[in-house]
């Protein structure tokens, strides 16, 4: 058994729903822990360095734009395989493509917004959680 740490937002389409808590029990019935979690609105500069890797791709200006919008829940996810189980439990990046009970299957509006952002790599979760976190703030 591996425990590791993932890294999660809740984007603005849901927090503006006041979906933080739904989003947040399909994560914890799926054997997650939040062991880190702050509602922050994001600047620009910040949406943009943390989405550098997208800047090329055409939604990039849509995707800053909708992520400082409104609030977000960064959060660190601690499970057994964290990273896999999260997008497992996240669904597919369109909705209509997403399994049922997935948390974008059930709540996402569209492929841009998608309810929730999940790191797709432990070595990716490690740079996103230290992007919005100091070690202090996760307390497992
Ligand atoms: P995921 O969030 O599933 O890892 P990507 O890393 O490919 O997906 O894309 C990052 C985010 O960019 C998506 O979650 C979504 O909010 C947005 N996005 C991706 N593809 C599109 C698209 N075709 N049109 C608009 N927004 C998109
Ligand atoms: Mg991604």
């Amino acid at each position: 058994m591996t425990v590791t740490r993932t890294f999660s937002i809740i984007k603005p389409d849901a927090t503006r729903r006041n979906l933080t808590g739904a989003v947040t029990k399909i994560l914890e019935d799926g054997g997650l822990r939040v062991v880190a979690s702050k509602r922050i609105h994001m600047t620009r500069a910040q949406a943009e360095g943390f989405y550098g890797v997208h800047k090329e791709r055409p939604f990039f200006g849509e995707l800053v734009d909708f992520m400082i919008s409104e609030p977000v829940v960064v959060q660190v996810l601690e499970g057994e395989n964290a990273v896999l189980r999260n997008r497992e439990l996240m669904g597919a990046t369109n909705p209509s493509e997403a399994d049922e009970g997935t948390i974008r299957k059930t709540h996402a509006l569209s492929i841009g917004e998608n309810s929730v952002h999940g790191s797709d790599s432990d070595e990716n979760a490690a740079i996103e959680i230290a992007f919005f976190f100091n070690e202090d703030e996760i307390v497992g």
